[in-house]
């Protein structure tokens, strides 16, 4: 394995993120690659870390000021063994080929995990909506669009929201590829309710990841019903990780941005979460803008030259972080036990670095990787997908119900293959065999493409 992860590190230098996902799943897989030799032969594990296309493209915009702008764009077609490449899209200044092609990378098991017949791929670009107006928002989206509706389609790939693109950008880029294709398909997902949306898509992250949670939780017999949780982050998956676990009984105490974070206590109750959503969602303001209304709580700034964040040094049950990539360090992990947290669910992709994994690993605490854990938003994407092709949309406890099960059959996977390769209870082992086995067994079918 050493051989395979040096000659990754040859082949794509420089880009430590997806390093660092390759080689967790690598190592998982390990085991199946002993009882399968006909994987090592066909070099399953080699042409699945290759992406099938990568698309990088120039995006001029104009500013308010009438100034030229310009980003790069980017779509990581990854694997399409088993459906058309589904993925988002996130606008973010960090974003570059690493990150997108690690997520992407993740996206590939996730799907397989859904049980649904979705590809993987990922995109987006360095552009930040930050600070930008709404026009500002269209024209960088209209001309991102403008390239790459050639590469996708609802048969071919479906991109959808991730960091920086909600509802807003959804519609804007939608409105494009409708014009210049002149179709009214499926092509993104995400849609606004009244033009193709599905209900539940945008609860569906957040609520999966807690439905996931639950399940790990009731193998244990016991529920969230009075927990304390931890939450990163204040968008779309962090909002409706909250909402469900308010709805649940637990009792949420954080919530951040990258500027800083807030501890409340008390508990966010749905009246505090519908003042998160206005102030995020319509306002587009911090969260520090929490304690002028709710002066019960602190806020604290976040200091980039601590090697830890103070976010995960509170007491509590469970933690969810819903923000980015490597947000649980060592030390984080460390402070986390401390503080007596049993169950870590990841609504973030990729939340943990390698060594705050193996911190819950050897602690035996409850840990759902991000791949299985957030499944929930592609999944009903899905089926957002699904309801398009019929012209149909299903109501609301449909949906729910169908995420529901979904991600009970994941969580049962998980466990399922962790047993069989004798890592019982070890579901981030469990989540990286159940997907390459899914996805192995599809490309051996398709012979080598
Ligand atoms: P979002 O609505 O844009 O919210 C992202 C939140 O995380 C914001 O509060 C943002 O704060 C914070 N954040 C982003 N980058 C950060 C950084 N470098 N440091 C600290 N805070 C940071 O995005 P989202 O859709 O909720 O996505 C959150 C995570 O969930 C991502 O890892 C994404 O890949 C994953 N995920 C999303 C979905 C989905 O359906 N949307 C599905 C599966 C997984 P600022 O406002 O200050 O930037």
């Amino acid at each position: 394995m050493f051989e395979f992860i040096k000659s990754c590190e040859v082949c794509n230098p420089g880009e430590v993120e997806f390093i660092q996902a390759v080689s967790e799943v690598a190592e998982s897989v390990k085991p199946i690659l002993d009882r399968h030799p006909e994987y090592r032969k066909n070099k399953i594990l080699e042409r699945m870390i290759e992406p099938e296309r990568i698309i990088i493209f120039r995006v001029p915009w104009m500013d308010d000021h009438g100034e030229v702008q310009v980003n790069r764009g980017y779509r990581i077609e990854m694997n399409s063994a088993i459906g058309p490449y589904k993925g988002g899209l996130r606008f973010h200044p960090s974003v570059n080929l690493s990150i997108l092609k690690f997520l992407a990378f993740e996206q590939i098991l996730k799907n397989a995990l859904t049980t649904l017949p979705i590809g993987g791929g990922k995109g987006g670009s360095n552009f930040d909506p930050k600070g930008k107006s709404d026009n500002e928002v269209m024209r960088f989206c209209q001309s991102f669009m403008a390239e790459l509706f050639r590469h996708i389609g609802p048969d071919t790939d479906i991109p959808a929201g991730d960091i920086g693109v909600g509802a807003r950008e959804i519609g804007y880029l939608f409105g494009m590829y409708k014009r210049l294709r002149n179709e009214f398909t499926g092509v993104l997902t995400g849609k606004g309710l009244g033009w193709g949306g599905s209900l539940i898509r945008p609860e569906a992250t957040g609520y999966g990841n807690v439905y996931f949670a639950s399940e790990m939780l009731s193998t244990q017999t016991d529920s969230l019903e009075g927990k304390t949780c931890l939450v990163s982050g204040s968008g779309n998956v962090a909002q409706f990780t909250m909402e469900k676990i308010i709805e649940l009984g637990g009792k949420v105490v954080t919530i951040s941005d990258s500027s800083g974070y807030i501890y409340d206590e008390e508990g966010l109750d749905s009246d505090k979460l519908a003042f998160i959503k206005r102030l995020k969602n319509i306002k587009r303001g911090r969260v520090s803008e929490y304690t002028d209304k709710y002066s019960e709580a602190v806020y604290t700034e976040a200091d980039t030259t601590l090697d830890y964040n103070p976010l995960w040094n509170n007491k509590a049950d469970c933690a969810f972080p819903s923000a980015t990539q490597n947000e649980i360090n060592k030390k984080d992990a460390q402070n986390l036990l401390k503080n007596g947290v049993k169950l870590v669910s990841e609504g973030s992709n990729m939340s943990s670095t390698p060594e705050a994994v193996n911190i819950f690993l050897e602690n035996k605490i409850l840990y759902g990787p991000g791949k299985a854990a957030n499944a929930g938003g592609v999944a009903v994407s899905g089926l957002e997908m699904a309801q398009n092709s019929m012209r149909l949309n299903w109501p609301r406890e449909e949906v729910d119900n169908r995420l529901k099960i979904i991600m009970k059959s994941i969580h049962l996977s998980c466990l399922d293959a962790a047993a069989e390769y004798g890592v019982p209870g070890n579901y981030m082992m469990g989540a990286n065999m159940s997907g390459f086995i899914k996805l192995a067994d599809a490309m051996m079918a398709q012979g080598v493409v």
